[in-house]
Formats: C-alpha cells, structure tokens, sequence
C-alpha cells in the first residue's frame, strides 16, 4: 500500500493518506501528552508498543462483534486502517473510581462500582473536551440517536471483552477512552487506539499503575511499565484468541 501525503499530525499519531480513498495509515509517535497538552514528554518505545497492543486489541474484539478500523499493521509504528469521519465524542467506560472522577466527585481512587459508567466529552481541543450528555450530544448534531445508542452498545461490549483478556493477563482494567467513526456508507465502527495511553491499567496483585498514569503523576518507570504491560499482553494474547 503507497503511503502518500500527511493528512495529520497529532499529539501521539501521524496519519497518512493511501492509494486507496477508504483507507489510511496510522503512524504512532512517541511523544506523550497530558493535561490537553500542557505536559509534554517522550516515552521511548511507546509508539511501537501502542500501535501492537491496540491492533491486537481490536482484532479480539473484532473476534467478538465489535467492527473496528484495523486492517493490516505494516511495520513496528505503521498500520492500515479503515478510513473514518471521527465522531467527535470521546467515549470513557469506568470500572473502578480513579482520575477525574475521583476527584470530580470527591473520592478515593479504586472503588469498584457495581456495573460500569459511560461518559462523553465533546472531542475539542479549544474548549478542552468538555463533558456533555447524550441530549447535549444530540443538540450539537454530534450524532444521531441511532449512533449514541449503537455507540453505548459497542463500547459496554469492549468492556466486557478486555476486561476479560487483562484479567486474565493479571491486570486490572480501570477505565479507558474510547472513539468511533463513520464508514463513507455511514457505518459506525470502533477507532483511534487502545492502549496503556488510552486505558488506566492496574497489576491485579500490587495495584501497580503500568499505564500513562506514571507519565502524568511523574510516578518514574514509565518506559518500564509500557513495557511490562505489552509483556503480559504477549504472554496471554494467543489463548485469548484461540478460545
Ligand atoms: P489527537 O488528535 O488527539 O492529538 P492522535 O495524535 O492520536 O490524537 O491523532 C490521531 C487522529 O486520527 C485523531 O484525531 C483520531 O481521532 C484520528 N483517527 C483515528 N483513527 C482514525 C481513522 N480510522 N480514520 C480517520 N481518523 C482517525
Ligand atoms: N483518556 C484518554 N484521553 C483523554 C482523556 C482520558 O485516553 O483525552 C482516558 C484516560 O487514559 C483514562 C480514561 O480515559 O484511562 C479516563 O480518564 P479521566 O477522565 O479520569 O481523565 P484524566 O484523569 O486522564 O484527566
């Protein structure tokens, strides 16, 4: 497939245009962010370590029912993907209180709800991803009714799905951040990436954060724990598959 122009460049992916109309190449950097871009740094080896997890994560939920944009990873940092118009929602599915909302409601981090909570943030860099609701989502012509629910249905499916598989990778799944888009036909499928930049992941045994929480708290052995993480995927991924 011939890599063409950069279409885009963003905070931890570099995206670029093909021969084909329908689909892109995803290149993933190194470079971390956080905070909406405030703290900036480089985690040695990330893209490479993201771009394998998330490939591999979505081809399991893929497996499951979850249409996602995965195609064909080409190299270390570069995979084929489905081209898509983004919904401009981040989707956030929590299992267990931590980050903005443990201090959003003024509790400890690691409280295990009894079922899972959805959130949506408007995706606007400007305004900062602001939180909105399904109604608002609607007001602002963001999605359809259609899509929301299709959404919710998809992304409460890729909880149960990878809070198996890190479960039995003896890894906690917290939360994580989920984004959609749009086939040219208007079919909705699952985007972006998931991987420890997009997902809180917790050791089931220490608690130990091996995610980008090490990055933002500046909690040290950041590189380490990408990779201990992308370790415990490659130890369990072949017998999550073949089940
Ligand atoms: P950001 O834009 O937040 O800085 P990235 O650096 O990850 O994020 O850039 C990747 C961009 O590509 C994001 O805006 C994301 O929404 C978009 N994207 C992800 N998957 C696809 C896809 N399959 N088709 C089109 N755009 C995509
Ligand atoms: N998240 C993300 N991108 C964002 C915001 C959040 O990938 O722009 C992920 C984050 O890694 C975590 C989950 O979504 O796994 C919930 O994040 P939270 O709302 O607690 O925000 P944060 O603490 O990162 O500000």
């Amino acid at each position: 497939m011939e890599k063409r122009v950069q279409l885009y460049e963003g905070k931890a992916k570099k995206v670029f245009a093909t021969d084909d109309p329908e689909l892109l190449i995803v290149s993933y950097k190194d470079d971390a962010t956080a905070f909406n871009g405030l703290k900036k740094g480089t985690i040695a080896g990330k893209g490479v370590i993201n771009n394998k997890m998330s490939n591999r994560l979505m081809k399991l939920l893929e497996a499951s029912g979850v249409p996602t944009h995965f195609v064909e990873e080409l190299s270390d940092r570069e995979t084929l993907v489905k081209k898509v118009s983004i919904v401009p929602l981040e989707v956030i599915i929590r299992n267990i209180s931590a980050g903005s909302f443990a201090k959003h409601y003024g509790v400890e981090e690691g409280i295990v709800f009894d079922s899972p909570t959805i959130e949506f943030s408007y995706k606007n860099d400007e305004l900062g991803d602001p939180l909105l609701n399904e109604y608002h989502a609607k007001a602002l012509k963001l999605a359809t009714d259609g899509e929301i629910q299709l959404i919710k249905k998809y992304s409460f499916k890729v909880n149960e799905v990878l809070k198996e598989f890190w479960k039995s990778c003896g890894v906690t799944l917290v939360d994580f951040k989920l984004e959609f888009g749009r086939l040219s036909d208007g079919t909705v499928i699952l985007a972006d990436e998931i991987s420890p930049d997009t997902c809180r992941l917790w050791d089931s045994k220490t608690g130990e954060k091996m995610d980008k929480d090490r990055f933002r708290r500046d909690l040290g052995g950041v590189e380490d724990a990408y990779r201990k993480i992308m370790a415990r995927l490659e130890e369990h991924y072949e017998a999550a598959v073949g089940k």
